[in-house]
């Protein structure tokens, strides 16, 4: 209802292990009535006369959540989005930012958007049960690094070997990916042993797991079947969850080999992702959508 496509900012608190003098001087000016903007503030410049002066830039966005936002808030904004995959649409929702701004704290955390999802469509279809309908509800977790699929519930001595392939259903207007596992999510604690597990196979893939899912992309897919036995009808609706990798800008200068190939493929995904998104935002019929340059954009 709010538009085909929205986008929200959200800040994450100082830590305490952030430098103190880099701190981002930022400011939310409309924090009290519609949340909307955020303005932050550059680097202070001295001019020829020797007076100090900084500029700022502001930001709007459909929400802005500040530093002391609890995911339960964020959820509220996006819960809407969820329900729509139960009602037969196709949802996805992208963490973006930088390595360290809050992505996987937001998206995959115990009290995060994925176990939060799960459990509101959880929830919602059980409601739905006196009305007739009859939902299945199926996971999978897969992991796009330098343009290859990886089965992040399948095996780690599979990753970066075992080909998937994504295929599309003109017709049905379903994609699906071929050889991942697939769970049945017949109850919400589900989600966590999901979670874990994918968790489990990357530390297994890499030594370095934390570095290695902030130069990939996670992708959860959730798809939900509907019957109703009373009237018929019948619904099928994807919701995909997404964690990109870094968005810092990557320099190709000085990293060679392997660094060389993630830096490229990160950088060519996340610039097809913005040309993808832009094309859609354009919102034109018959709008050339080049969803084909890069994997994450396909799937
Ligand atoms: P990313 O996935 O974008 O690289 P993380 O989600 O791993 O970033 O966050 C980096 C660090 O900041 C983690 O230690 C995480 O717990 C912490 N963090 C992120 N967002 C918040 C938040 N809103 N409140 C408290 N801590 C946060
Ligand atoms: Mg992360």
């Amino acid at each position: 209802l709010k538009g085909n496509i929205r986008v929200f900012c959200r800040v994450r608190p100082v830590l305490a292990s952030d430098s103190s003098e880099n701190t981002a001087k930022i400011s939310f000016p409309d924090q009290d009535m519609d949340c909307r903007e955020i303005t932050v503030q550059g680097p202070e410049e001295k001019s020829s006369l020797g007076l100090i002066s900084a500029k700022n830039h502001s930001f709007t966005y459909d929400h802005v959540f500040g530093p002391r936002s609890q995911n339960a808030e964020v959820f509220e904004e996006i819960s809407q989005l969820v329900q729509s995959a139960l009602d037969g649409y196709n949802v996805c929702i992208f963490c973006y930012g930088q390595t360290g701004s809050g992505k996987t704290h937001t998206m995959s955390s115990e009290d995060g958007m994925i176990p939060r999802a799960v459990r509101q469509i959880y929830d919602t279809a059980h409601g739905l049960e006196e009305k007739g309908w009859q939902y299945t509800m199926e996971g999978s977790f897969v992991e796009v690094y330098n343009e290859n699929i990886n089965d992040l519930l399948g095996k780690a001595e599979e990753f970066d070997k075992k080909k998937h392939e994504i295929r599309h259903d003109l017709q049905k207007c379903q994609t699906t990916v071929t050889n991942v596992t697939t769970v049945s999510l017949d109850s919400p604690e589900k989600v966590e042993s999901i979670l874990q597990r994918a968790w489990a196979n990357r530390s297994v893939a890499a030594t370095k797991a934390n570095e290695r899912s902030s130069r990939s992309h996670s992708v959860f897919i959730l798809r939900l079947v509907g019957d109703n036995s009373i009237t018929g009808e019948h619904s099928e609706g994807n919701l995909n969850l997404v964690d990109l990798a870094g968005s810092e800008r990557l320099s190709h200068s000085g990293s060679t080999g392997d660094r060389l190939k993630e830096t490229q493929n990160i950088n060519k995904s996340l610039s097809c992702l913005g040309d993808v998104i832009s094309a859609l935002g354009q919102g034109k019929e018959g709008t050339h959508i080049p969803y084909r340059n890069s994997k994450v954009c396909k799937l």
